[in-house]
């Protein structure tokens, strides 16, 4: 017998082993460590046969059998093999991704002890009212009163204090003890949520009984504007199949799993919730794929890679902001979350519920086809206004630090009422360049085709795209002078300017210089959620998922660029993000105001966002996107190539195009990539367009084992990615 293994090796086969002399065949789903190379790998069974087209006296027996039974339910092993093939991708990249960082590593697959607090025998009558001054106490003894047993795990989830939990154990009142987890196989039918649960608006009736009417796949797109009650409606939908017995998989971008987040599911639902975020290290993650996989998981609420979670029961996938950037994976295995998520729930026969504000053209391309129903939330629920929306002309108008007068009249206006005024500007650090005054020389990253960014706190210089840094240039180095400027403004030269315009005020920055520290995002959103600080300043970060009620104006700078872009999707992010952020302003009861400043204000998708909004705005670019055959009409993939010579990089783009099929496959190249040179290397990349899914399914299958078979490829890194999101 031959047992065949799929290895994480980017070589699209499988490797095949002969069995450990003596032992039993391990089953398809198990992991085996196996010699590889030098070294040895730990690889996925995938198969056992009595054939092998390689001789046996070649091939060398496994070393160790690390399963018994199958990891993967067949659910996910169907998914596993459906999303090698729609990706390109051979099966061993993508077996790794379904399962903890610890398996891949060879670890044991049962469960380990894990620690736990309770109270001690002292402790028993503890009550929180004993502990009038320290808060953080008493909030740890009310949680043990409802969870005798609290996971180590939950403690930070919880936003419970470690030197509390220390105070309580000095005190002799609480103790810590291991133990294996008690994997439960259900959870209670009947619950008292914490929470305040409101009387659905009739909107959301709709939406609810749609999903719950549901029967096997569906997939629906709740379209709902910021506010607008998309959670409360998961939240009802989710009650309903959780006292079924049934759990849930929801997924929420990187940046959405706020504390706030989590604590709104855990008050609503005191269930079994495993919550799975890059945050979570890796015994709290094999923890957690243990508990879910046993089926004692009522929920599992996680970003992109939680879509893989083991859940046996599971009745409903939802996933929160569909569109954002997030759900991509741009490393390794490059896989869409979302749409994996869709092809999970129809291998299982599920509905599924893709919510957004700003929905996807690829989305909403499905609405039209009639292949997802569309709910839609077109009213703020409970309080909270329209905002007001202002397009400023920045033509030959003073600016500021990138302001223009009006803005910071605004400004000025909305900060004198009291409110929080919100400013968004997506480039990090002072300025983009430098620039010498007396030559005209940009000093630019020797790695890189790209100016270095200046970081005036850092007191350095720093290449975006390769990170490389070095102290600020004092001197230019083509003709000596010291006459050098910045040229542009990022954030941190912004929060310098309001700090001098707004003396009064004090102002905040989030983005990722600022934040790179632990703790150091939740400790700035408490600052702007206690009114501490009333000017907020930032990058994308900011924009997306946080609630803040008392901020009434949000400016954007520099939106211009986002509409010239190289990348055809640019347009679609700029009204996702004007959209997402005007949703900022006025939640509460006062009304809001959003501006945006533009040197543009002719152009036709601007004042369509303005004039129909985002509805209004997609229904034109899809237009746009079906005249110049793109996604989501035209389906998509990346030919990619970089190499030490450029010749290299593009002599194998050109021979891999010379091996294309007659026919439905396009290519667009090879062409220099927007960033040709990046960490020393050229890059070039081709495009290949086909007018459908089997069209280019059929066409590159074939044509990917040509082209890997090409003396060329060896001279260069190179991949191919299907339905790329970022064409740089
Ligand atoms: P979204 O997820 O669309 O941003 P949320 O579900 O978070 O919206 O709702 C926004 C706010 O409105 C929340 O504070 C929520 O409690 C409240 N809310 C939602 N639905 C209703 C309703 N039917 N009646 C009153 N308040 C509601
Ligand atoms: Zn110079
Ligand atoms: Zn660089």
């Amino acid at each position: 017998m031959f047992i065949q293994v799929a290895l994480p090796v980017p070589l699209p086969r499988l490797f095949s082993y002969l069995p450990i002399e003596g032992a039993a065949l391990p089953v398809k789903g198990a992991r085996v460590l196996v010699p590889f190379g030098q070294g040895q790998q730990v690889g996925v069974v995938v198969a056992t046969s009595a054939e092998c087209d390689v001789p046996a006296a070649k091939l060398k027996p496994l070393l160790t059998v690390l399963d018994q039974q199958s990891l993967l339910s067949p659910a996910l092993w169907q998914l596993a093999n459906t999303a090698a093939r729609y990706y390109f991708s051979p099966l061993g990249m993508v077996l790794p991704q379904l399962l903890p960082v610890k398996l891949r590593k060879g670890e044991s697959a049962s469960p380990m002890p894990q620690k736990y607090w309770q109270f001690s025998d002292r402790g028993q009558d503890c009550d929180p009212n004993d502990f009038k001054r320290a808060v953080q106490q008493a909030r740890i003894v009310a949680q043990l009163q409802r969870t005798p047993l609290l996971a180590d795990s939950d403690i930070s989830l919880l936003e419970l204090s470690r030197p509390a939990l220390k105070a309580l154990t000095d005190k002799g009142l609480i103790e810590a003890i291991e133990q294996q987890p008690q994997l439960t196989q259900s959870w209670p039918q009947q619950w008292e949520s914490t929470d305040h649960i409101p009387t659905l608006n009739k909107e959301q009736a709709v939406a609810v009984s749609a999903i719950n009417n549901a029967e096997g796949f569906n997939c629906f797109l709740l379209d709902g504007v910021t506010g607008s009650g998309k959670t409360e409606v998961y939240l009802t939908v989710m009650d309903k199949l959780l006292r079924q017995g049934q759990s849930i998989l929801v997924l929420v971008p990187e940046i959405g799993l706020t504390p706030q987040t989590i604590s709104r599911f855990r008050a609503r639902f005191p269930l079994a919730m495993e919550v799975l975020h890059s945050g979570v290290n890796d015994n709290q993650r094999l923890a957690s794929w243990q508990h879910a996989r046993a089926g004692g998981a009522a929920i599992v609420l996680g970003t992109r890679s939680a879509l893989f979670t083991d859940m046996p029961k599971l009745g409903m996938i939802i996933i929160d902001e569909e569109h954002d950037a997030s759900f991509k994976q741009q490393e390794g295995f490059r896989y869409h979350g979302r749409d994996l998520a869709v092809m999970r729930a129809q291998l299982q026969s599920i509905p599924i519920v893709l919510g957004s504000a700003t929905p996807s053209l690829e989305t909403l391309a499905n609405v039209k086809r009639g292949r997802y129903r569309h709910l839609k939330l077109s009213q703020r629920a409970g309080k909270g206004r329209p905002v007001k929306q202002l397009l400023q002309d920045i033509r030959t108008c003073h600016l500021d630090a990138g302001m223009s007068p009006a803005m910071i009249e605004r400004l000025k206006h909305h900060l004198h009422a009291g409110n929080q005024v919100m400013l968004f500007l997506n480039r990090r650090g002072f300025a983009p360049a430098l620039l010498c005054h007396e030559c005209g020389h940009l000093h630019e990253c020797n790695n890189c085709d790209a100016f270095y960014t200046i970081h005036q706190g850092a007191n350095m210089v720093q290449c975006h795209h390769c990170g490389s840094m070095r102290g600020i240039p004092r001197q230019c180095p083509d003709c000596g002078s010291t006459q050098l400027f910045t040229r542009g403004v990022g954030t941190e030269q912004l929060e310098q300017a309001l700090a001098r315009l707004f003396p009064d005020y004090k102002a905040v920055r989030i983005d990722r210089d600022s934040t790179s520290r632990k703790g150091s995002l939740d400790a700035k959103l408490e600052q702007i959620r206690s009114g501490e600080v009333q000017i907020l300043v930032g990058t994308q970060m900011l924009a997306k998922g946080h609630h803040f009620p008392d901020v009434t104006f949000v400016g954007l700078l520099d939106v211009d660029s986002a509409l010239f872009s190289a990348d055809f999707r640019a347009a679609e992010r700029l009204a996702q993000l004007y959209i997402q952020v005007a949703g900022r302003a006025g939640r509460a009861s006062k009304a809001g105001e959003v501006m945006l400043q533009t040197h543009q204000p002719e152009h036709p998708l601007l004042h369509q966002l303005m004039a129909s909004g985002y509805a209004g705005f997609a229904e034109d670019a899809l237009t746009e996107r079906g005249l110049a055959q793109l996604p989501p009409f035209w389906q998509l993939a990346l030919l990619r190539a970089e190499a030490t010579y450029p010749e290299q990089a593009k002599g194998f783009i050109q021979q891999a195009k010379g091996l294309l099929p007659e026919g439905e496959l396009q290519m667009i190249g090879p062409m220099p990539s927007p960033l040709e040179r990046k960490a020393g290397k050229y890059r070039f990349q081709a495009l290949l367009l086909a007018p459908t899914r089997p069209a280019l399914q059929r066409s590159i299958e074939p044509w990917l084992e040509q082209i890997t078979k090409l003396e060329s490829g060896r001279k260069c890194r190179w991949q191919l990615e299907r339905d790329p999101q970022d064409l740089l």
